[in-house]
This record gives structure tokens, C-alpha cells and sequence, in this order.
């Protein structure tokens, strides 16, 4: 990153215009539509023989006591089961045959699965699993059979894209893309049976990932379900980045760039994490989580450069492949967002769109630098030099703009780079909080350890206070006069530790707003920590901080206990 990262305002005000109209449009909407209850989820009796619906038809057999009286083929003995019992499973009258969907052989026994179909067409979540042994013992069947299918004519009125358009409207998801091709299905979880559209959707831009049914008639969504699962990955990442966790400088044991190369030295950098909450859908893994969702808008885009979908939850690669950066980003924006609001307990969270903080891995044309923007809040990384996404401090700097401007509701400060500040900050502070560098290492007062300090970029420092004054003296242009405010907040750092300092950072800058400049910050934080049960001690230390160490010369609030110990009030 040879140029100084950028945060991009151009759509602060949509942002905050879409804030001010319409809070609901925000509300996710996975979490606004709840799915309904499976069709045979609640037993209206249940035995040691199994599970039976109101009408007395078996939904689960736990000992069916069948046992095929010809050793054949798997599916053979299922059929024969399926004849003969049709009657216990609500099926001996339905219009509706048997094609076989699946079967799978794990040695002691098969299952093979079942689906309900009219003329061909299949029914809407039938599914029947009998699992049987190769002697022929029926040893388990569960069964989502639907009892009560109508013959109906299975030629639909409307075209899947006719539909299509009507109904993606109604759910209000019109720039939805099909996940899956429409298919043509028929509908028996209510009366009367209906010929329908099933569609499998998902809206970038929103949480979820929705299958629809719609009337192949009329066009009505009948039925719709979140059909998305969070689930746990694996990844192999930098954490914080490989010169940190080396304790090496950049050139040293094959750890360079050489543009975006393996090395055995970078290699064994690599730290195997879990990636929390990602989704599974439609056969893939997604970096699609409540904290972090990978998107791949901004140039390079498509292949290579697009979100890694792998077909397993393991997302381990080396870093040279594109396909690492993803994992990377998603790993540590999610550890932080984690950290900030669940162990902090401070809600810093994106203001226009629910569901994670978005980021494309591979973003800004691919040029050397990387950005936060407030409108659509989404941070993207470019790749000359170090890749940025490869680096902890670039992605948190950026964060750090995102937490900035969320826990303002949009009213975050570049006065005196105020912003670029808090991003280097939060960055210095994770880093620090790693463990690998001690106050007696240069590399304790860096910033961007890896992205920068090379021959690409000198990357920026956090003992700026040293030999600088506020305000007349704090450096040119917002980057240089960040290191201000993020040096001043670093000492206060390691007098106070960094979850009470974190904590005190983003309470303060709650308080303040657009044009706040760092002394009004500084202030603000003081007056937060104040108000938020800090102690004298912690007081004494943010105080000497900004005003000894530094010279914002703010005023040091009252504290209630400071009275009291020195007797100006009386019991
Ligand atoms: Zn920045």
C-alpha cells in the first residue's frame, strides 16, 4: 500500500437520508421471516414403534418389523416395504407414485429415499427414507410422505420466468438471483393441492438465502424458507500478519512479497483458525456470516478474484492463490466485530445493511490501497505491493473507519484525520494485544507491519507524539495527523489496558460528531470513561495520556470517588 488507504464519504448523506426514512427497510430480512415449522414436526403420538400424525399415519418407524421376502437389489426391498405399507404411511390411495430420489450404501445397511410425484412431477417435500439391510430387515423409516395430494393437470399456465418476476416482487427481493433453476413442483402441504414454482434465491445485498413457491397459475407465493445454515470452516490465515507473528523484518527468511509468492518462510507463518458462522448453501461454503460477509463488487471481479465458495468448509490455502485473502478478511474483521460487541458488550454495528460487515478481498482495481465507504458500508482491499487483505492492521484500519462512522449513526470526523486516527488505533491496539512485540521492539510503534515498513511504503507509526504538539504541530494531511491521535490513544493503551481502552474509545466517539476534531475526541472519551464507572486511577491515566504525554489539555472530569478521597464530601 504505497499510497495512504482512503476512506470514501461521496454517499455519506444517502446513507443517512435511508437511516432517517425507513427503519424497516434495515431489518433483516432472515431475521424478520421466521420458516415456518417442518411439515411433520410436532407428533400427535408417539410410541416405542415411532412417531404418528394426527390422522394416524406413520412419520417415523423406529422398528418397522419388514423384512423383504426376496433379497434383491436395496431399492428392490424398499419398494416392496413401500407397497406394503403404503396404508401406515398415509399413501395407499394418493394419485401420487414413488420415483426414487437417492440412495446411499454405508456397508451395514442402505437408505434409499423416496419422492412423492404426480405424472412425473415431483411433490413438494416429500421425502421418505427407508433404511434397509442387505438381508432385507427394514431396520428405520422416516417419512415426509404428504397424505393428501390431488390429481391435479401438471401442465403450468405460466412460464417459471413469468412467475418469477411477480413473485421475487412480492417477497421484496427484485434483484434476487436464482441460486437454483426453477423447478416445477406440486404442492400438497395445504389444500387444495396446487401445481407451483419453486425458486431458490439469494439477494447479495441481503441475509439469506430463500426458496419461494409460487402458483404456477396465479403467480401467488404460497409457501417461502430461509434454506441458509451457519456452520463452522476452517481456514489457514496471517494473524495478526507474518512479520508479526515472525518477529522478523520485511526481507528476512524468504518473508517478502515477490509478488504475492509462496515461501517456505511465509508458509510456515500460516496459522490454522476457525472460521465462526459461515453458510452453507446450495452445496457451497460461503464467507457469509453475522459478523462478515465476503461480496466480490469492486475490480478485479469474477473467478480467481470472486468470494471463495469451496465445496467443503475448509478454505485452507497458501497465500499466493487469490482464493486466500477471503479467508483472511473474513477470519479477523469477524474477530473483531466479536470482540468489539459481544466480550465489550458495545454494539458497533453497519448502519445501512444488516448481516455482516461487507468486503471484498480483492477490490480497488487492484491498485495498491484499500478504503471504507460510508454509504454502502463496505470495505474493499487492493493488492499492489503486500496484498492488502493479507495484513491485519490494513483491514482493521478500515474497520476502524466502519466502527467510527457506525457508532456516530454516520457522523464520523476527518477533522484533523480524526478517523484515519481511530482506524490506526484500533489496528495498533490489536496488533499490541497479539503479544508478539514488547515496548523494547521498533515494531511496537508500527503500523501496517507487513503492508508496510518495506520498499513498497513506510507504513506509519504510533509514537508520533514523540517530537510533535497539538494542534500546531501534529504533521500535514490527515495520515500524518492520525498518528496523532492514535499515539496519544496508545499510551493511554498500555496504561489501561486494551479492552478497557478499546471500550473507552468507542463510547467517547459515540458522543461526538462531524466536524469533531482530536482534542473534542479526546474530550468526549475522558467524559465517557467518566460517566461509565472508570476508575480514578484509569481517569488519572487517560488524562496524562492526552495532556502529559500529549497536549489536547482537556479537562479532567470530577470523579464522585476522587471527591470522596480527598473529604470533600461527607458521609
Ligand atoms: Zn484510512
Amino acid at each position: 500500500m504505497s499510497k495512504p488507504s482512503i476512506i470514501l464519504l461521496a454517499a455519506i448523506t444517502i446513507a443517512l437520508g435511508g437511516l432517517c426514512g425507513s427503519a424497516l427497510a434495515l431489518q433483516p430480512v432472515a431475521q424478520s421471516l421466521q420458516n415456518k415449522p417442518a411439515f411433520n414436526a410436532t407428533a400427535a403420538l408417539e410410541t416405542a414403534e415411532g412417531r404418528f400424525a394426527a390422522d394416524g399415519r406413520a412419520t417415523t418407524l423406529y422398528q418397522p418389523g419388514f423384512r423383504a421376502r426376496v433379497r434383491g437389489s436395496a431399492e428392490a426391498m424398499a419398494r416392496e416395504f413401500m407397497a406394503e405399507r403404503a396404508a401406515q404411511l398415509g399413501i395407499a390411495s394418493s394419485p401420487a407414485t414413488l420415483t426414487t430420489a437417492h440412495q446411499r450404501n454405508d456397508g451395514g445397511f442402505s437408505v434409499v429415499r423416496f419422492q412423492q410425484a404426480l405424472d412425473g412431477v415431483p411433490v413438494y417435500g416429500s421425502d421418505i427414507a427407508v433404511s434397509v439391510k442387505p438381508d432385507g430387515e427394514v431396520i428405520f423409516v422416516s417419512s415426509e410422505a404428504r397424505p393428501s395430494i390431488d390429481a391435479i393437470p401438471v401442465q403450468p399456465a405460466r412460464t417459471a420466468d413469468d412467475v418469477r418476476k411477480q413473485v421475487v416482487q412480492a417477497f421484496g427481493m427484485p434483484a434476487a438471483s436464482d441460486v437454483l433453476a426453477p423447478k416445477l413442483m406440486v404442492y400438497a402441504d395445504a389444500q387444495p393441492t396446487r401445481l407451483a414454482w419453486v425458486y431458490v434465491i439469494r439477494d447479495a445485498q441481503k441475509a439469506g438465502e430463500w426458496e419461494l413457491v409460487a402458483d404456477a397459475g396465479t403467480g401467488e407465493l404460497i409457501d417461502f424458507r430461509n434454506t441458509e445454515y451457519y456452520v463452522d470452516g476452517t481456514a489457514t490465515v496471517f494473524d495478526p500478519d507474518p512479520l508479526t507473528t515472525a518477529r522478523a523484518t520485511y526481507g528476512s527468511g524468504g518473508l517478502t512479497d515477490a509478488s504475492d509468492a509462496d515461501s517456505a518462510g511465509l508458509t510456515g507463518q500460516l496459522i490454522s483458525v476457525t472460521l465462526r458462522d459461515i453458510t452453507q448453501s446450495a452445496g457451497v461454503y460461503r464467507l457469509e456470516g453475522p459478523w462478515a460477509r465476503c461480496q466480490d463488487w469492486a475490480a478485479p471481479s469474477g473467478g480467481v478474484n470472486d468470494c471463495p465458495t469451496p465445496a467443503t468448509p475448509d478454505f485452507s490455502v497458501t497465500r499466493a492463490n487469490q482464493k486466500f485473502e477471503g479467508p483472511n478478511v473474513y477470519h479477523l474483521i469477524d474477530k473483531q466485530m466479536r470482540y468489539l460487541n459481544q466480550t465489550l458488550g458495545v454494539t458497533v454495528v453497519p448502519n445501512t445493511v444488516a448481516g455482516g460487515v461487507r468486503f471484498d478481498p480483492h477490490g480497488f482495481n487492484g491498485d495498491d490501497n484499500s478504503s471504507f465507504s460510508s454509504g454502502s458500508d463496505q470495505l474493499q482491499f487492493g493488492e499492489g505491493g503486500v496484498d492488502d487483505a493479507e495484513d491485519a492492521d490494513v483491514i482493521l484500519h478500515e474497520l476502524g473507519h466502519g466502527l467510527h462512522d457506525w457508532i456516530t449513526n454516520g457522523g464520523l470526523s476527518q477533522n484533523e484525520g480524526l478517523s484515519e486516527g481511530v482506524g490506526d488505533y484500533f489496528a495498533s491496539s490489536y496488533n499490541r494485544s497479539t503479544g508478539h512485540w514488547t515496548p523494547a521492539d521498533p515494531q511496537w510503534f508500527w503500523m501496517f507491519h507487513w503492508d508496510g515498513h518495506n520498499q513498497y511504503w513506510g507504513g506509519r507509526v504510533t509514537n508520533w507524539n514523540i517530537g510533535h504538539s497539538y494542534p500546531g504541530n501534529i504533521g500535514s494531511g490527515i495520515h500524518d495527523q492520525g498518528q496523532y491521535w492514535a499515539s496519544c490513544n496508545m499510551v493511554a493503551w498500555v496504561a489501561i489496558g486494551r479492552d478497557a481502552m478499546d471500550k473507552a474509545m468507542l463510547l467517547g466517539l459515540a458522543m461526538t460528531s462531524g466536524s469533531a476534531s482530536q482534542k473534542v475526541a479526546a474530550q468526549a472519551i475522558i467524559n465517557a470513561a467518566a460517566a461509565s464507572g472508570y476508575s480514578a486511577t484509569q481517569i488519572n491515566a487517560l488524562a496524562s495520556a492526552y495532556n502529559t504525554s500529549c497536549s489536547y489539555n482537556v479537562t479532567v472530569p470530577a470523579l464522585p470517588d476522587l471527591i470522596f478521597k480527598h473529604g470533600f464530601e461527607n458521609p
